[in-house]
């Protein structure tokens, strides 16, 4: 049983009478001019506390009951989902901090989510993945980068042949074997060196570029090899993509991204966009920074190990980001500050001789 005092309005005269609320699990009961009245809980409506204004209760019989702490009376009536809400709503309004605080919880699960969560899953699952799966996904992307659609138009003479991102390369095949061939023999002598394969393309687009699929294909642009002044120029560039596929980069990348977008279709409900925007998405991917500088760690010191000087790189980077136009290589796309990334390229001294006719760098 609690007691509190409330004002009374019999719903017919605009006056208020003071009365003694006596309140139990029930029902509530006072007296009003000599009248006594008894109201089962679930016969009143408590209005939703907002700000500091008085509470309103308002009766079955058209009267209305007004008080300044009813709190202890809303304890009693069992809570429904309205009153929930309201009570809620109260609170935050009462406690802003509370709201910001939730709002910057919510944010602070997203981003670590995104930023810690799902990189660390992705990279579980890749190591779980065997490398004959990672292969036969590298050779499905690589199909896909390649298609070629026939589009008829109304009259014969408007059919075209779109390509995919690549045009088959134009490099003659001895080219490319010895391209290859050279990338072998110094991988040989290597002691981490992973399995690959160059595939050449034409660029078309994506102009000068080379990079790492899953399953070990890396692939070379006509337009980088045009670039390059040297053969060993491109092995450098070789050697950082090698460190993407040593470490499994790609597959990483091409995971993560599949795990952020069925995240992201959890939330929206979205499936189609995740399913159709995945060739594009692989064409976008970017690496983290971390896996750049792993990727260029590995380079600098295989470089070193098969006596090719490690300032060729700094080179053909440079060369890169002063003539591509359109779109940035995957080798310069992650780094802003590209004079800081090849330092240590330029610094890195050799202890050996490097081979006469392949490493110098034409003027
Ligand atoms: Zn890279």
């Amino acid at each position: 049983m609690i007691n509190f005092q409330a004002d009374y309005f019999d719903g017919v005269s605009s006056r208020a009478v003071k009365v003694e609320i006596e309140a139990n699990s029930e029902e509530i009961t006072f007296s009003a001019q000599n009248v006594r009245h008894v109201f089962r809980l679930a016969d009143i409506h408590v209005q939703p506390k907002l700000g500091h204004a008085r509470r309103a209760i308002e009766l079955s019989n058209g009267g209305r009951l007004e008080a300044g702490d009813i709190t202890v009376l809303e304890a009693l009536k069992r809570p429904d989902g309205r009153a929930f809400f309201w009570r809620w709503l109260h609170r935050l309004e009462n406690h802003l901090g509370w709201a910001l605080f939730a709002l910057m919880l919510t944010l602070l699960a997203g981003w670590g989510a995104i930023s810690f969560v799902i990189p660390a899953l992705a990279e579980q699952f890749a190591n779980a993945t065997p490398p004959s799966m990672e292969h036969k996904l590298g050779e499905q992307v690589l199909a896909m980068m390649d298609e070629q659609v026939w589009t008829m138009g109304d009259h014969e003479d408007q059919a075209s042949l779109q390509l995919g991102y690549f045009k088959p390369s134009q490099l003659d095949q001895a080219r490319q074997t010895a391209l290859s061939e050279q990338l072998k023999a110094l991988c040989a002598t290597l002691p981490d060196c992973p399995a690959h394969e160059l595939e050449f393309r034409g660029g078309g687009k994506v102009g000068a570029n080379a990079f790492a699929l899953p399953g070990g294909f890396i692939i070379v642009t006509d337009e980088l090899v045009a670039l390059a002044k040297t053969d060993m120029e491109i092995i450098t560039v070789l050697m950082h993509e090698l460190g993407h596929v040593k470490m499994r980069h790609t597959l990483r990348q091409t995971l993560q991204g599949a795990l952020s977008g069925l995240l992201l279709a959890a939330v929206t409900g979205d499936v189609d966009s995740l399913a159709s925007g995945l060739p594009a998405a692989l064409m976008q991917l970017s690496y983290s920074r971390q896996m750049e500088s792993e990727a260029d760690a590995y380079a600098l010191t295989s470089l070193q190990r098969t006596c090719v000087p490690p300032h060729l790189f700094a080179d053909i980077l440079q060369r890169l980001e002063h003539e591509s136009s359109t779109s940035l290589p995957e080798i310069i796309s992650s780094h802003p500050d590209n004079q800081a990334r090849v330092q240590p390229f330029l610094e890195a001294k050799l202890d050996c001789e490097p081979k006469p006719g392949l490493a110098q760098s034409a003027p």
